[in-house]
């Protein structure tokens, strides 16, 4: 019997992506949906088979604590509602999916691992490319020094947005402009691919067109610094396009491009070009998040990963502020970092 996921929030990804998942996973199925949009119900409930009383609007939600169909709730929605979400998630006594970016401070990301830990149930972050060959053969080649030891990174993750009225310009719903949004995946990449933890950042606003945006940054780059000198030079805009991730090492390099999308990564190395199969991101991810519960495993992806992403990106955001050179002091909890394996 596979675990019922429940998917708040019907937008874009949930839509073109996570429902289409859901199709091809082995452990879970879509069992239900929570939308404040009477039109979706229906669409959702036929093109999916869901019973009505498998569908939830805003108001209802927290009657999903009697629905014995319903294992996962994947919070779905824009940023600065994930933390509520997910914490009344747990509240219902269900394991919690959320997406990128986890919350929009550290406080709220706390809570909300607070909130799971309170319950007993378990909580991951959406970030999918922990589950795609490409990215994992960075992993494999930064931390095993496959190239020799690393030097420095770069990488970039950029789109134009050119939507006055997106959410994701307007600063109380996304926290923050593009690095929160896909600036993270940069992030993660480094960390990720050198399996260290960052000891300080330097960043600027640099910003092209300030006029298009009034609350959030329009382009923000940054350098991680890592122990051993290695730097991480990063750069995330909606004024843009970018794709890539590139690891330099003392013996050669390696690196993806596109590096992040949901298909068609491709990735190079001074020994040769990768050749991996593509997968199916999503599906592989919440499969892994299904086996974990089955199985009382840890999730490689927690919420702790998740808030120390929100940690980094915070003080992105002072330093580019104050124009001063940032420290990060992670503790042992704070500094979760994936295990290779997995
Ligand atoms: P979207 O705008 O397409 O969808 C957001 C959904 O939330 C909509 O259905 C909207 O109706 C609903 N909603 C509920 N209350 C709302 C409110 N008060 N204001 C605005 N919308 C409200 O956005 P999306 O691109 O689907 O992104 C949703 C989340 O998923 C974001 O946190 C985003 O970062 C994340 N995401 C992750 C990936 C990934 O690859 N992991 C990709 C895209 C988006």
């Amino acid at each position: 019997e596979k675990l019922g996921v429940a998917l708040v929030g019907l937008g874009r990804y949930a839509t073109g992506q996570l429902a289409p998942a859901l199709q091809e996973t082995k452990l879970c199925k879509l069992s239900g949906i929570v939308t404040g949009t009477p039109r979706k119900e229906k669409e959702w409930a036929r093109k999916y088979d869901l019973p009505e009383s498998n569908i939830y609007n805003y108001e209802t939600y927290d009657q999903v604590a009697d629905n014995d169909d319903i294992d996962i709730i994947y919070v779905v929605l824009p940023n600065s509602m994930h933390a509520e979400y997910s914490i009344r998630a747990a509240e219902a006594g269900k394991h919690v999916i959320c997406e990128k970016p986890m919350a929009t401070s550290v406080r709220d990301c706390q809570q909300m691992i607070d909130a799971c830990q309170k319950a007993g149930r378990k909580l991951s972050i959406g970030y999918r490319l922990h589950f795609e060959p490409y990215n994992k053969e960075m992993m494999r080649l930064g931390r095993q020094e496959v190239l020799g030891a690393a030097e420095q990174m770069s990488g970039a993750h950029s789109f134009p947005l050119n939507d006055p009225d997106a959410w994701r310009l307007d600063k109380e719903m996304a926290g923050g402009g593009p690095l929160m949004d896909v600036g993270i995946y940069v992030i993660q990449a480094g960390l990720y691919t050198i399996g260290q933890l960052p000891v300080s950042v330097m960043a600027w606003d640099e910003t092209q067109n300030p006029d298009n945006f009034p609350e959030v940054e329009g382009t923000i780059r940054w350098d991680l610094n890592f122990p051993n000198n290695v730097v991480l030079h990063g750069e995330s805009s909606y004024e843009d396009r970018g794709n890539n991730f590139r690891l330099e090492a003392s013996d050669g390099w390696a690196e993806l491009s596109p590096a992040y999308s949901y298909s068609g990564i491709r990735g190079d190395t001074s020994e040769g070009p990768m050749d991996f199969p593509q997968v199916n991101q999503q599906a592989l991810q919440m499969d892994d998040f299904a086996r974990c519960i089955l199985e009382d495993d840890q999730t490689i992806v927690l919420g702790e990963m998740g808030k120390r992403d929100m940690i980094i990106m915070e003080a992105i955001y002072e330093s580019a502020d104050t124009g001063q050179e940032v420290p990060l002091n992670f503790d042992k909890e704070e500094g979760y970092i994936r295990p290779l394996a997995g």
